[in-house]
């Protein structure tokens, strides 16, 4: 196994963790021996709807049944380590996953709702120039069972008030590239959207990517989502910098990939996200030329305040120029909003999640951002 691939997820007695696997495949795990369909889907609505993940409770299950699942079977989800709160409502989780690493998931309360921002992976391999995440190096994918854990831990906190649903939207904006780990990505989809687990909207479930585009095209075709585009600049040259998968992906080929998920999905729009940084990216000219790469793709721009962090090269926009920036977009025709920094007291905000990051990346496979702008 390479280090880039998921850990096996079953346990040192050998007991495969259920907490990961969609409704087909926990309707093949259990189906290999010998249970019927419909025992999965009770399954599947004791543990993620009710949080209830010990087998002797599952009183509708039949006792043989339930004595074949303590022996082969678990339910296991990473551990919070820490949980602190912003004076603004943002609370930030820190998950242990294994001895070396530990990743942070966000909770952003606005105007009555809850937005979850779950990690993907230890670290990340892209290394975004602006990105705290990027600067740490890579640990490891997480599994699918750690991935939908965090939002498992949230959903089932026994200290937050019970209400039916407590997370209205789920983002995978946290620490990692998504698409780099889709094959544990894939099956925590399906729950999020299953009944039988957490039942969300397809509106209101986003993956966002800095530019894998072969893997855009695959979640176009398998999966029903929003999009984001991690996107922060307008040209190849300046993105080649800022973004280093762009040089393996340049603009034209996103665009024609960003092109190709709304043909698939022609209700949605995509979701552009762009960090303004002062005096790197944030001119007239970059929001013209941003407007100008999507004429006939429907979307719609989010400007991001770059959040500095100890080390970044970079320092925000003035507030006058993010403004124009915006004002520019709108004229142009790009429905454009300005994304409110949360929880920057507790190094939640976007581009700040670091969690605890045991790098196993030679350096020589990182993408080299950080010295370009030093
Ligand atoms: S912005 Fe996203 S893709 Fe880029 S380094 Fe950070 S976590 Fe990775």
């Amino acid at each position: 196994m390479s280090f880039l691939d998921s850990l096996p997820e079953s346990d040192p007695a050998g007991r495969t963790n259920l907490l990961g696997l969609d409704r087909s495949e926990l309707e093949n795990w259990i189906g290999a021996r010998g249970a019927r369909p419909y025992h999965a889907r009770q399954i599947l609505s004791w543990a993620h709807r009710r949080g209830v993940t010990d087998f002797t409770r599952m009183t509708d299950l039949a006792l043989g049944l339930r004595t074949m699942l303590f022996k082969e079977a678990t339910f296991a989800c990473p551990q919070a380590l820490t949980r602190t709160a912003d004076p603004d409502g943002t609370e930030k989780w820190l998950f242990q996953v294994d001895p070396h690493n530990a990743v942070e998931t966000v909770i952003i309360p606005d105007e009555g709702r809850r937005t979850l921002c779950v990690s993907s992976q230890a670290g990340c391999v892209l290394n975004c120039a602006f990105c705290a995440t990027g600067a740490q190096g890579f640990g490891r994918n997480l599994t699918s069972a750690e991935i939908v854990g965090q939002l498992w831990r949230v959903w089932h906190d026994p200290d937050a008030p019970k209400v039916e649903r407590p997370i209205q939207n789920l983002v995978f904006m946290g620490m990692g590239e998504p698409l780099a780990n889709y094959r544990a990505l894939s099956p925590v989809l399906n729950l999020l959207l299953d009944d039988l687990a957490y039942g969300f909207s397809k509106w209101r479930v986003t993956v966002s990517t800095a530019g894998l585009v072969p893997l855009i095209d695959r979640l176009a075709q398998e999966h029903d989502v929003s999009l984001a585009v991690s996107l922060h600049a307008a040209d190849d040259a300046l993105r080649d910098r800022l973004v280093p998968i762009n040089r393996a992906h340049p603009l034209s080929e996103l665009l024609a990939a960003c092109g190709r998920y709304i043909a698939r999905h022609p209700e949605r729009e995509i979701l552009i996200e762009y960090v303004l940084l002062d005096g790197v990216n944030d001119q007239l000219a970059d929001a013209r030329a941003l407007a100008r790469l999507f004429r006939t793709i429907p979307v719609k721009v989010n400007l991001i305040p770059f959040n500095p962090f100890p080390g970044a090269a970079f320092a925000p926009s003035p507030e006058s120029r993010i403004l124009a920036f915006q004002k520019v977009l709108i004229e142009q025709g790009l429905r454009t909003l300005i994304r409110k920094p949360r929880g920057q007291s507790i190094q939640a905000a976007c581009g700040q999640l670091a969690g605890l990051v045991a790098n196993r990346l030679p350096e020589r496979f990182r993408f080299a951002t950080q010295r370009a702008f030093a």
